[in-house]
């Protein structure tokens, strides 16, 4: 159905108002002023109900990894509707789609993960991964190792344990979050917080953190700790080289599980099959969602490595935990096909080799503009760091956010969707993003830091 030939704008952006409650949105703000109406997608196009182009410059929601679009997915996803719509995996059944994903996951995966459990989404991934650890250590006849260690402005996601294990702070404060048994350290964000320490000096000390967060709880009362390899809806955090390294030495030293949430940065993103690879992290799991299905269909799910899955499997008894949906044929049909896209197009292989590195180039060039402090870029995945005065990292007066929104409304005005963390300026293009694309993008996001700034003169903020 064409919506924008059938509906005007303004009676759709009435119904939304009067029926639909939209996520992360402060409602009656957003009534006012109308939901913008997205009713096309190809490649990494979207088109508006008024016929605007505009370039996914986040690939939905970090998600549309192989782009807008693709008739291979929905003739494998019509296929299988039409085999098989819905059985469950619960009671001694399978079906041949979740054995050919499980099995597509167990060959792409680092060659220690054979195992995964299928979810609905990133954030039910976590909280299988938080049953999944205690369970573990609990079958180890060691249940008082049940803490796990997250970080300070981390996303896991917004169901209770995902959200908790989030450290974003107005989250917590919906709801009596964190739940108990969840501890927070400090971020590799040398942007914000590194002082005048070296970006390698900060790296170290953030990754120090959790051992003193290890020694003060106790190595026999903690069982994980999870982080994003690059942190994402915090602000595109990429840590410092030295970060990742004594992190997993920490690990390892102290017996405590390491789980990379890879649901942005797992299928492609940095240009890996997945993020830790990119950091060379060695993880005992990984949840995942987005790009394991492009977005096409919800799905997420634990890659679960070999240490884990041995115990789980051979020791555990029953596994108490599950979902209506864990391994839907149908959305398990459109993962298939997309990481056969993926695969067979050798897109990842781009992102490493040509496009990704012709992106980070152009990127970088913005941070000769006057209101970019930095520009950071790994992969497919970069912040712009907007700062009133050069060269100090230092953030605007008054309320966080307020000129990365007025940045975000001119990017969309401009046509290009980039999206703004407090004073950041987040982009995560589909992965098939072309050079002439990128050209595009960097041209409307060069327009966009010109109109800001145009503007923030005019208002005297700057
Ligand atoms: N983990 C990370 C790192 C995420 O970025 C997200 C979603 N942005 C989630 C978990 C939660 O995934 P979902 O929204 O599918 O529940």
């Amino acid at each position: 159905m064409n919506v924008s030939n059938t509906y005007p704008t303004g009676p759709l952006q009435a119904l939304d108002a009067a029926h639909h409650m939209h996520p992360f949105s402060d409602m009656k703000a957003l009534n006012a002023e109308g939901s913008r109406i997205i009713v096309k997608g190809k490649g990494c196009w979207l088109e508006d109900s008024n016929g605007k182009r505009i370039l996914d410059g986040m690939a939905g929601l970090w998600c549309v990894n192989i782009g807008h679009g693709r008739p291979e997915i929905a003739e494998a996803v019509q296929a299988q509707m039409a085999e098989l719509s819905y059985y469950n995996t619960f009671f001694k059944t399978t079906h041949p789609p979740v054995i050919e994903l499980s099995r597509m996951l167990a060959e792409l995966a680092p060659p220690s993960f054979n195992h995964v459990f299928f979810t609905g989404s990133g954030s039910e991934s976590n909280d299988t991964m938080l049953r999944m650890v205690r369970t573990y250590w609990k079958t180890l006849e060691k249940p008082e190792k049940f803490v796990v260690i997250a970080r300070k402005n981390a996303y896991h996601g917004s169901t209770m344990a995902g959200a908790s294990l989030g450290g974003m702070a107005p989250m917590h404060a919906q709801g009596g979050l964190p739940i108990p048994g969840i501890h927070h350290i400090a971020q590799p964000y040398w942007f914000d917080e590194g002082g005048e320490l070296s970006p390698e000096e900060f790296g170290l000390q953030t990754a120090r953190a959790l051992e003193q967060a290890i020694d003060e709880i106790g190595e026999d009362n903690v069982a994980a700790f999870i982080a994003e390899p690059v942190q994402g809806a915090g602000g595109v955090i990429v840590p410092p080289a030295t970060y990742w390294p004594e992190i997993q030495r920490i690990c390892k030293e102290r017996n405590i599980l390491l789980v990379a949430d890879e649901v942005i940065t797992g299928f492609g993103r940095l240009g890996r099959w997945f993020g830790s690879e990119y950091f060379g992290i060695e993880p005992d799991l990984m949840p995942i969602a987005k790009g394991l299905s492009s977005g096409y269909l919800p799905i997420g799910g634990v890659m679960v490595g070999d240490r884990v899955a041995d115990v789980i499997i051979n020791q555990t008894g029953d596994f108490n935990h599950g979902f209506t949906y864990s391994g839907h044929p149908v959305a398990c049909a459109a993962a298939i096909a997309n990481l056969k896209i993926l695969r067979d197009e050798k897109i990842i292989e781009r992102v490493a080799n040509d496009t990704g590195p012709y992106l980070q180039k152009k990127w970088a060039l913005l941070a000769n503009h006057p209101l970019v402090g930095e520009a950071r870029m790994v992969g497919m995945m970069g912040a712009l760091e907007l700062v009133p005065a050069k060269p100090e990292r230092r953030r605007f007066a008054g309320e966080a956010g307020k000129i990365g929104t007025i940045c975000r409304d001119f990017s969309f005005k401009n046509g290009l969707i980039m999206r703004a963390v407090r004073d950041s300026m987040i982009l995560s293009p589909p992965l098939v993003i072309s050079h002439e694309e990128i050209d595009e993008l960097i041209r409307l996001a060069t327009k966009t830091l010109d109109d800001t700034h145009e503007e923030l003169l005019r208002q005297g903020l700057m």
